[in-house]
């Protein structure tokens, strides 16, 4: 019997997790945790009996107490709450599908008290990457990939030498924008940013899909999780989001794992690593299919990630910088306080704003995101 603990259960990664929960009898929920949803979190403790659930504000905690009063659960909240999810001691793996920079401490923990991480919330990487990757060595844990891309590479460099790889290619969709010019995404709402061609995900993330800074966030999460330099991560782009990433090695040869846009693959991939399981669903048709086409991302129009690739190589303090000024210029576009192109300037203006600190340590990297945020609120 697998083990497994969610952070981030009612979210779109969360859900998935969950379906393949009930499509595999042999993996035991012990442990969930959510933001808000209490109600759906409140369904998914009652159909998957974990031991323990955790919402974040103790208001709803204690609402969620009297609804489950019923059932052998202990309820809990807070971050003392998530760090107790993440590290409850019958679960083996923790899968991080929580959203935002709170992922970042109950991830130590868990790694801490040795689980392995079955890795969504990418901002982890992006601003502790420095610390998690060593971590996991010395704890002898795993960090599983579960963004597709990230999922994709891993499958290619099963059974292969890393010192082999020349380059990883990181595939984007280039999202609903693509081909767009400045002027034109000047204009762009929050309902034109929340459609996203292919992929069907949480609503920040598919904001950052739009301008790219997802893009930009996974290449930054795909130089720790493959030990490779920034320029050793080329984005292509590949509008049908049916080649999911590639790898290039130093004999010229590129290995590239291909299926239909399902986030439920990956997920499944890193819960049973290095197994693979039956999936139903779709399949691909490569004669239906047609074609599979390639571009360059266009990174003046798509300034998201050129920064990224900036705050990647300078490193230290800055991609906390970089991150945490897009997830409160994303917070407040979808309020619709701020327009679509003013999310780029503000992450530009807390980058070039920010004292570079080097190797930071948690509460450096929570620090810089605080003083990214009064920042950001003094300034706009
Ligand atoms: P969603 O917005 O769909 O879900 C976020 C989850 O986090 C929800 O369960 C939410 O709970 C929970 N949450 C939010 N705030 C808190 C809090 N304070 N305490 C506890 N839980 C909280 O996000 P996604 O599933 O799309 O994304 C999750 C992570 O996975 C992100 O880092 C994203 O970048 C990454 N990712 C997502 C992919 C996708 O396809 N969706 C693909 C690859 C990576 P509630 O519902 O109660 O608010």
């Amino acid at each position: 019997m697998k083990k497994i603990a969610i952070l981030g259960s009612t979210g779109s990664i969360g859900t998935q997790t969950l379906e393949i929960v009930e499509q595999n009898p042999d993996i035991e929920v012990t442990a969930l945790a959510a933001g808000s949803n209490i109600r759906l979190l409140e369904q998914q403790a009652r159909k998957f009996c974990p031991a323990l659930v955790c919402a974040w504000e103790e208001e709803k905690a204690r609402e969620l107490k009297v609804l489950l009063a019923d059932r052998p659960v202990r309820v809990v909240w807070g971050m003392d709450g998530l760090l107790e999810v993440a590290t409850h001691p019958q679960a083996e793996i923790l899968v991080t599908a929580i959203v935002g920079m709170l992922g970042i401490r109950p991830t130590i923990a868990a790694m801490e008290a040795g689980k392995d991480i079955a890795l969504a919330n990418k901002e982890t990487l992006v601003t502790a990457g420095h610390k998690i990757i060593p971590l996991a060595k010395e704890k002898g844990v795993k960090v599983l990939p579960v963004d597709s891309e990230h999922s994709a590479i891993f499958q290619c460099l099963n059974g292969e030498d890393k010192k082999a790889v020349h380059k990883l290619l990181l595939t984007a969709s280039g999202g609903p924008f693509r081909g767009w010019s400045r002027e034109q995404l000047a204009k762009v709402q929050v309902e034109d940013a929340l459609k996203h061609p292919n992929w069907n995900m949480g609503r920040k993330i598919t904001i950052d899909s739009s301008t790219m800074v997802n893009k930009g966030l996974e290449v930054m999460e795909a130089r720790w999780l493959f030990g490779v330099g920034m320029d050793q991560v080329q984005v292509v782009v590949q509008p049908q989001s049916v080649i999911h990433s590639m790898v290039e090695f130093e004999d010229g040869a590129v290995m590239a794992q291909l299926g239909v846009p399902d986030m439920k693959l990956p997920i499944q991939y890193a819960l049973y690593y290095p197994e693979r399981r039956p999936l139903p669903g779709e399949r691909l048709d490569f004669a239906k299919l047609g074609n599979i086409t390639f571009e360059e991302p266009d990174m003046e129009v798509f300034r998201g990630l050129k920064l990224a690739y900036e705050a990647g190589k300078r490193g230290g303090s800055l991609p906390t910088v970089y991150n945490a000024a897009n997830e409160y210029a994303v917070a407040r576009f979808l309020k619709k306080e701020i327009s679509y192109l003013t999310i780029l300037d503000m992450i530009q203006g807390a980058m070039e704003h920010h004292q570079v600190v080097e190797q930071p340590n948690v509460e450096q990297i929570l620090a810089a995101e605080r003083e990214t945020y009064e920042y950001i609120e003094s300034r706009w």
